[in-house]
């Protein structure tokens, strides 16, 4: 009989990579999958794999999934797994460096979730102005869904903007908030930019 064609890559240097750059992943040898960390973890419902899986399938070699998973976009930093887990294993640590690796392989793509649009409608008005005004940021995020998605969702949420304006949160007429010294933010996230580049040029050279 032949066997199975497998339906599954794995990648079997995946863990040992992980453990050697991504920061604070040599802990995760200690992980004995208790699974307290995804128990604590407050958005482990929005997550596909939560962080106790996750650190099976990194062991596992099971790379694109990792890089693929909604765990690593959901996590919100609240740092219960890291207070709790029994091994003192540095949870929040290690997805978020899963997470810079997978936005340096273009992972970002596979991400269509609510999530990654307000993130990248957040992230381009922030670096834009160096503010984050709610009627420009609002109007970008439903934008991701569409014109039908802005007309749609701006009448769901009519309610929670009446409420924004009557208090002043978002005056309809006044300029977009923006600070001074654009320029200088933009230098800012360019060397930031540029930071970030040589370490991912010398994550790649220690994946070769
Ligand atoms: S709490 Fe710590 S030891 Fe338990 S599964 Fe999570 S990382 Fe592993
Ligand atoms: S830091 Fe992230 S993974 Fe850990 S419990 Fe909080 S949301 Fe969940």
């Amino acid at each position: 009989m032949n066997a199975p064609t497998p339906t599954r890559k794995y990648d079997l240097g995946f863990a040992r990579w992980v453990r050697d750059n991504i920061d604070h992943a040599e802990r995760m040898n200690m992980c004995m999958q208790c699974g307290v960390c995804s128990g604590s973890c407050p958005l482990r419902n929005e997550m596909d794999n939560g962080p106790r899986k996750t650190f099976m399938m990194v062991r596992a070699g099971m790379k694109e999934e990792v890089l693929k998973s909604s765990t690593l976009w959901n996590c919100v930093s609240c740092y219960s797994c890291v207070v709790r887990c029994p091994r003192e294993v540095p949870v929040k640590y290690i997805l978020h460096g899963l997470l810079t690796y997978a936005i340096e392989q273009g992972y970002q793509e596979a991400q269509d979730t609510d999530n990654y649009k307000f993130a990248s409608a957040f992230w381009n008005v922030a670096a834009g102005s160096g503010r984050v005004d709610e009627r420009v940021f609002t109007a970008k995020f439903y934008l991701k869904y569409g014109i039908g998605g802005l007309i749609s969702k701006g009448m769901a949420n009519q309610k929670i903007a009446m409420g924004m304006i009557k208090s002043g949160r978002m005056p309809l007429f006044a300029a977009p908030h923006k600070i001074k010294g654009k320029g200088d933010l933009k230098k800012i996230l360019a060397k930031a930019a540029e930071i970030e580049k040589t370490k991912h040029a010398s994550l790649r050279d220690g994946e070769r």
